[in-house]
């Protein structure tokens, strides 16, 4: 049977050097505030806190 699923597409940006390199989906039930994750920037060439964008 189909599942009801509430995704979210968002856009994770680099707090940094403001590109955009992850996307990603969400469920806005159980995250309704704007997610931060560590990830690696290949611009800045190394980990830096990426943040939720619209
Ligand atoms: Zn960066």
């Amino acid at each position: 049977m189909a599942t009801k699923t509430t995704r979210t597409k968002i856009t994770f940006e680099c707090t940094e050097c403001k590109n955009r390199n992850y996307n990603s989906f969400k469920n806005k039930k159980n995250d309704p505030d704007r997610l931060t994750i560590n990830k690696y920037c290949p611009f800045c060439k190394k980990h830096t806190a990426h943040k939720e964008t619209k």
